[in-house]
């Protein structure tokens, strides 16, 4: 039984001995079989805005039931949540929540979808499958919160079960994925694709860390392949960074580093574009890329007004991609 099993999730594809566990420490080989050690235990779980997420184009106004299991295969230098996406089962499990059980509680607070968010859900990908599986079948939809660093083929398994996602997408440099995110930027491109063309509503969310990914010419190369590859109705949300983990010797970025790429990204012709962490209204709210007519006014993470109406602008009858209703 010394064998050394290869894991299939993610590109990492770890190698391990029996007992041995993953990179993420999640995944563990155990009695020769390559096993979800998170299964059904979930860390965190809580009601949240969507608008949280950030989605901004999939049910808007609307609460989610928000589910987080322990460990990630990134070890980002920046995350804010790393005492439990950096821990692995080494934190205490909580109650157990089998997939019927979330289910249940999202009928009970009323939360037309779930999101697997504040780690990384796709390497508890037994647990993250069942749970979808289960929710599709109850009308309920699915919502990925991910870095999507993953294999093609586990995403093609999981993809008809998710509705939305949104996807972290850190940098538009190899070179940054691999010093600061332990990764590799190439296979995340590959899986948006792969999202998109499965019909996933896809967000993206780049945090911009001053000296590290808040170039102007890194954020015009991301819109540049976001506009070619997703569309250019993608929703793009830039988030400010906080000093925090292994980075707290950097700056808060600037107000004006976040809307100065929000300008890039519309000039690269992206239709919406919205910045994260900071006030400001145009960078929230959501217009029609038509007439410009104002659609969906939010403060914080809520709506205060939508405007959307048949999925299109009142004023002009432009459709809006998203899931309103
Ligand atoms: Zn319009």
């Amino acid at each position: 039984m010394n064998v050394k099993l290869k894991c299939r999730i993610c590109p990492k594809g770890c190698w391990l001995a029996l007992g041995e566990m993953g990179d993420c420490r999640v995944r563990q080989n155990i009695d020769g079989k390559i096993r979800c050690t998170t299964y059904g235990y979930p860390c965190s779980l809580n009601i949240d805005p969507i608008e949280k997420k950030p989605l901004y184009h999939f049910l808007p106004g609307s609460s989610i039931l928000s589910v987080g299991t322990p460990g990630c295969n990134l070890h980002c230098r920046s995350c804010q949540n790393a005492q439990i996406s950096q821990a692995g089962m080494r934190i205490p499990a909580g109650e157990k929540r089998l997939p019927d059980d979330l289910v249940r509680l999202a009928r009970k607070h009323k939360c037309p979808a779930v999101a697997y968010t504040y780690t990384e859900p796709l390497v508890s990908f037994e647990y993250t499958y069942d749970c979808c599986k289960a929710t599709a079948a109850a009308g309920i939809k699915n919502v990925l919160v991910t870095a999507a660093y993953i294999n093609p083929e586990p995403l093609l398994e999981i993809g008809p079960y998710i509705d939305a996602a949104n996807v972290d997408l850190k940098s538009f440099s190899d070179t940054f994925y691999r010093e600061i995110c332990d990764a590799r930027l190439g296979p995340v491109l590959n899986a948006l694709i792969q999202m998109k063309a499965g019909g996933v509503m896809l967000e993206i969310t780049n945090l911009i860390i001053p000296t590290l990914n808040d170039s102007e010419e890194e954020t015009k190369t991301l819109c540049e392949w976001v506009v070619e590859n997703l569309g250019a109705e993608t929703p793009l949300h830039f988030s400010r960074f906080f000093p925090q983990y292994q980075l707290k010797h950097l700056p808060l970025t600037p107000e004006k580093t976040l809307l100065r790429a929000r300008e890039i990204a519309l000039q690269t012709g992206l239709h919406f574009v919205y910045v994260g962490n900071i006030q400001s209204n145009e960078g929230s709210h959501t217009y029609c890329p038509n007439c410009g007519n104002l659609l969906i006014e939010r403060h914080g993470y809520t709506v205060r007004r939508n405007r959307v109406s048949v999925g299109q602008c009142p004023a002009c009858q432009t459709p809006i991609p998203g899931v309103w209703e």
